[in-house]
């Protein structure tokens, strides 16, 4: 990894003591929780080295062969977005807590979807270990399917704690209600791809979440190249509400950004 990377990944969490160290131990670079950190960050960026898309000839059945970075797409066994079936589920007792607190929002259009990052203050205890929120984003419709059933849209809550492994919180969303606070966080979406918005009030995630925090979850991967496995997804049970309108003015600004289903193969899909 460069160091520049490293870098560019230590100044947006300069807090973050375990960065600090990365920056002091130039040994750390090629360990594995550096490449989940940059991963984290680049997930969803239009500068990676390699561009792809969700059309045409850089659409996501051909991503493996834009990059040797991106084999992974092709070759895993583990990847996302999956569909979650009823009849695959173990039985798991997880302790999940969000801890999000009232936050200003910086969004970016990076081209593959809405980002906001930059997410001060806000993290969730899984089973008493602390998850960071780094970034949330949106795609439409939803990449992962509950019983065959696809939502309209599925908001990623992308999560790290301190040893570097990442826990991405997965929400659909449906169209059957308005919800006011998404509503207002909406009318600022930034329409061209590298423009930034910071939202003018401060928003509290908890508003726009479900109460109900049971779930499913499994092994999974990133659903943006490269693809990287070894990712906790968490999938709600319970869909948050977005209007039609606002689905519509995503899809017109971003385009349908959803990944295909991949093979569960061996996985076991728990259930809280
Ligand atoms: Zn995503």
């Amino acid at each position: 990894m460069k160091q520049s990377t490293v870098s560019t990944v230590c100044a947006v969490s300069l807090r973050s003591s375990l960065c600090m160290l990365i920056a002091l131990t130039p040994l750390l670079f090629l360990s594995t929780l550096a490449a989940e950190n940059q991963h984290v960050q680049t997930v969803h960026t239009k500068d990676h080295p390699a561009h792809w898309d969700y059309l045409g000839v850089k659409s996501a059945s051909h991503w493996s062969m834009l990059s040797k970075e991106y084999m992974g797409c092709e070759t895993g066994n583990r990847q996302s977005p999956i569909d979650i079936t009823t009849t695959h589920h173990g039985d798991h007792q997880q302790n999940l807590v969000f801890h999000y607190k009232t936050s200003q929002l910086h969004e970016i259009n990076n081209g593959h979807t809405i980002q906001v990052s930059h997410v001060s203050g806000c993290h969730v205890d899984l089973n008493d270990r602390e998850y960071k929120l780094r970034q949330f984003h949106f795609h439409s419709p939803s990449e992962h399917h509950i019983d065959g059933k696809t939502y309209p849209m599925e908001m990623h809550l992308v999560h790290q704690d301190e040893a570097g492994h990442v826990l991405v919180i997965a929400v659909m969303m449906e169209t059957d209600a308005s919800q006011p606070v998404l509503g207002k966080f909406w009318q600022w979406l930034p329409g061209q791809i590298g423009q930034k918005v910071t939202f003018p009030l401060e928003l509290s995630l908890t508003d726009i979440l479900p109460a109900n925090t049971q779930h499913y979850t499994y092994s999974g991967s990133l659903t943006t190249p490269p693809c990287t496995e070894g990712i906790q997804w968490i999938v709600l049970k319970e869909p948050m509400h977005v209007s039609q309108q606002d689905v519509d003015q995503f899809v017109q600004i971003i385009g349908k950004n959803a990944r295909p289903i991949q093979p569960l193969g061996e996985r076991v899909i728990e259930e809280d």
